[in-house]
């Protein structure tokens, strides 16, 4: 589904380059829930950025079912980042819980009854139904979480691409949010890459893993021959 090939990319340092990403390679199945864990500083966030089509890498190539995306123009580009949600935790304030799910379908132009029942899904699919009507300001973090997980999902991506989902959560609240993450795969068959520094996160919910360090792919495969201790 996503296949990372190479991927190299520097960025300009005090003294020397500062080089983020070192020949990373990843392939990524469709439907899996993929975890891409490491220490601060390994690559991560450039990773994610770089599959997102938020940054270019120097060097190597991501593809989506085998579509090289180095060479899209806007149009095809537009096509495949519609395919792909990013999640984005900064909600609106001010509008409800269900109003930040049902903004990207009211972008789209999707009619009223339409929107009412997508949401209605993908409330049911947070667990946070009876929180419909609630503002973010009103909601724990780990809900406010769900929700804009919820939103990068309302328009229906092939791909989700989470970049540090619980970072800032406590433990119990984690894990809501990947059970959320989980569901989205079962439920939807939505093909989730989520990076994390935290062993236990890939460990709770990912069946395919690459532990990052110093930009570089030390280990990858199956979750279940991790190396590290847990
Ligand atoms: P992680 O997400 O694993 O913490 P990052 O991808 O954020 O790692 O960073 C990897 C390395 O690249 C770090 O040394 C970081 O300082 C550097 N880096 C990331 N983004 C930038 C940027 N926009 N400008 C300069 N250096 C950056
Ligand atoms: P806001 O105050 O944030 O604008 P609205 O009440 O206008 O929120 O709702 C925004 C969108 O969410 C509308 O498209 C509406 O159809 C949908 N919506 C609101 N409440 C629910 C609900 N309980 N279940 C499903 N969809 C809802």
């Amino acid at each position: 589904m996503i296949t990372v090939e190479n991927l190299s990319k520097s960025f300009p340092g005090k003294t020397s380059p500062v080089v983020a990403l070192r020949d990373v390679s990843l392939d990524v199945s469709p439907g899996a829930l993929y975890g891409v864990v490491g220490p601060a500083g390994a690559g991560k966030s450039t990773l994610a950025r770089c599959v997102a089509l938020k940054e270019k890498p120097d060097r190597g190539v991501v593809r989506f079912d085998g579509l090289n995306t180095a060479g899209l123009d806007g149009k095809r580009l537009r096509e495949v980042r519609n395919q792909v949600a990013v999640l984005d935790m900064a909600l609106h304030a001010e509008r409800t819980a269900a109003g930040n799910v049902a903004a990207p379908l009211e972008q789209l132009g999707v009619d009223g009854p339409r929107r009412r029942a997508r949401v209605g899904q993908v409330l049911d699919l947070l667990g946070l139904t009876q929180r419909a009507g609630q503002l973010p300001a009103e909601l724990s973090k780990g809900q406010q979480r769900r929700i804009a997980i919820g939103r990068a999902l309302a328009a229906g991506p092939t791909v989700l691409l989470a970049d540090d989902p619980t970072g800032d959560l406590e433990p119990e609240e984690s894990g809501t949010v990947l059970t959320v993450l989980d569901r989205a795969r079962a439920e939807l068959g939505v093909t989730v890459l989520v990076t994390t520094k935290d062993d236990s996160v890939v460990r709770r919910v990912c069946d395919e893993v690459a532990v990052l360090d110093s930009g570089r792919v030390v280990e990858n495969g199956s979750v279940l021959d991790l190396v590290t201790d847990p």
